[in-house]
């Protein structure tokens, strides 16, 4: 075999060794990855050594005792594990263990179950080992242990048998479903033992491990005199037993082991720390949540799952491109996400999210997305959604510091506070006048998008983009279209409205070309743009309100408000 990958190994670092098993490991790189070499001394051949003592160095002596250094070269065993990642890192690294009670629920909110494993898979679909396999039928495979491979002595006999079925990660997942197989297991496993290399049964040790070292449900085939590690091994006719007498025996929540299971929870988490503070019970609350961010993995591949039932090619077809209609600038709160809130698909709204749903006219994140969205997606409508129950507007009428960047963040709303205070504090209700400001905030959100030129110069060139307020109330899952869209352009004084020199005369050497388009290419002359946009605004109305079925109330109201504020006419002139 060669040994090029060995060679271009270069070591960095001593993470664990052991002086009983003769091991140690090596952190190291090769071709800029990440690698991990594992060394290990052989165990002597069984037989009478014929060794050189010219070089031995007596250390010891006392009575009949002595002890030699002895250099002598010694066959030694690497492993090398390249790209390692830090998954790996931690695995190999030196750690003390801790003694955790698993329950059923953590085991099920653990990361590492659902880590995939390629070696495992190349075994079951035949891409590797096909030599090593001893035994095959619908349901299982057995196969010789890589270490027995290499051997020639029964002493080291090692078979395992490995499931198709991926989805038996370990004991764990094991019911009375699966006794047929684990009994089967079980016989041909000894056949095949007992035919092959005339071992009596009595001679063969059955176990499964918990923990196991890979979560691929497996079963070791042993001989009796392998020393076994007591704490993980569980002979598989017990295991057999236990789910006969109560099928859900290893999913109960009473079936609470203590482990030395150290290793499991730091490969769950990659944070070696939280294994001192789990002796905090303050942070106990904390680590049950962290356990709980599995919980959104195992949720997109339910997610993958249902969307493939429907529709095989659906995520070929997603990534072939997008197509967004419209673009939403939204809350980041939680509770309102676009897509969800709209019944639409991935692929049809392209979106920004920050607190409050704050147009910043020089927030650079904000205003590329607004770029590419209109002048390369081409979207027709920007829509501005706000939300009652907002934590940012709320924190915005409040005198209380809420954090350096947050406080600058949210003078954006402050300022439309300050200008409507007269209008939101005429509602009693703090949730009401949140929701009044969450409005006067879309509202406001609209006016600064019509004044950003990208907006503006899409009227320019022929490809019109219109600005529309929604409300999402939180209370009652309803999006309220607020009947202000078309009073803002008009509001707009004179200032910021661009003149897009360049714009226009490009528009104009087109023009013969867009004929076929269905937008005239708009004049300069504001009456036109004007028209333009109410007219727009009216299709747009006639759809949402034959589709809208929502409470108008706090609308009403506040436009009732809106019509009687002098700053608001004042504005509209
Ligand atoms: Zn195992
Ligand atoms: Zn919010």
């Amino acid at each position: 075999m060669n040994s090029d990958l060995l060679q271009q190994f270069r070591p960095s670092q001593v993470i664990n060794w052991d002086d009983n098993t003769k091991r140690l490991i090596l952190l190291g790189s090769l071709n800029d990855q990440c690698g991990i070499l594992i060394l290990q001394k052989k165990p002597f051949e069984k037989e009478v050594q014929q060794l050189a003592f010219d070089q031995a160095v007596q250390y010891f002596h006392n009575d009949i005792y002595t002890k030699y250094n002895c250099q002598m070269l010694s066959d030694i065993d690497c492993e090398l594990i390249c790209p390692a990642n830090q998954v790996h890192i931690d695995k190999y690294s030196k750690s003390d263990s801790v003694i955790i009670e698993e329950t059923y629920d953590m085991y099920k909110q653990s990361q590492i179950i659902q880590m995939p494993l390629d070696w495992v898979y190349n075994i079951l679909e035949k891409k590797k080992e096909v030599e090593n396999i001893v035994f095959e039928n619908q349901t299982f495979l057995i196969l010789k242990d890589y270490v027995f491979v290499n051997s020639q002595s029964l002493d080291d006999l090692h078979l395992l048998a490995l499931p198709f079925q991926r989805d038996i990660k370990s004991l764990r997942d094991l019911n009375q479903d699966h006794v047929a197989m684990l009994e089967e297991m079980y016989t041909e496993g000894l056949k095949i033992i007992s035919e092959k290399y005339q071992l009596e049964s009595k001679f063969v040790k059955v176990f499964v491990h918990y923990l196991p070292s890979f979560y691929h449900f497996h079963v070791h085939f042993t001989h009796s005199s392998q020393m076994g590690q007591a704490f993980r091994d569980i002979p598989l006719l017990q295991v057999i037993q236990n789910i006969k007498l109560k099928s859900n025996y290893y999913q109960s929540q009473e079936l609470i082991r203590p482990d030395l299971t150290y290793e499991f929870y730091k490969l769950n988490h990659n944070i070696q720390k939280i294994f001192i503070l789990m002796q905090n019970k303050f942070v106990q609350k904390g680590i049950s949540e962290i356990q709980k961010y599995a919980k959104a993995l195992l949720g997109n591949k339910n997610y993958v799952q249902k969307k493939l039932a429907q529709d095989p090619d659906y995520f070929t077809k997603l990534a072939k491109g997008q197509n967004p209609k419209y673009l939403l600038i939204g809350c980041s709160d939680s509770r309102a996400p676009p897509n969800e809130l709209t019944e639409t698909d991935p692929g049809e709204i392209f979106i920004h999210r920050n607190i409050a749903n704050v147009v910043n006219m020089t927030d650079l994140n904000l205003n590329c997305v607004i770029q590419y969205a209109v002048e390369h997606l081409k979207v027709h409508n920007i829509i501005i959604m706000g939300h009652t129950y907002c934590g940012g507007v709320k924190a915005a009428m409040q005198q209380d510091s809420v954090g350096g960047l947050l406080d600058l963040w949210l003078n954006n709303i402050k300022h439309v506070y300050e200008k409507n205070q007269h209008l939101v504090n005429q509602f009693e209700n703090e949730n009401d006048r949140v929701a009044c400001l969450s409005s006067l905030n879309v509202r406001e959100q609209v006016l600064n998008m019509w004044k950003n030129p990208i907006v503006q110069k899409s009227w320019e060139v022929g490809h019109p983009v219109m600005v529309h307020g929604w409300l999402f109330r939180v209370e009652t899952g309803y999006i309220e279209e607020l009947q202000l869209d078309e009073n803002i352009p008009e509001s707009l004084s004179d200032v910021f409205r661009l003149n897009f020199k360049s714009a226009q005369q490009t528009a104009q050497g087109q023009q013969s070309k867009q004929n076929d388009d269905q937008l005239a290419l708009p004049s300069l002359n504001s009456q036109k743009f004007q028209q333009m946009q109410s007219k727009l605004v009216t299709e747009f109305r006639k759809y949402s309100n034959h589709s809208q079925d929502c409470n108008h109330q706090m609308v009403n109201q506040i436009s009732g408000i809106l019509q009687n504020d002098p700053h608001f006419k004042k504005e509209n002139k």
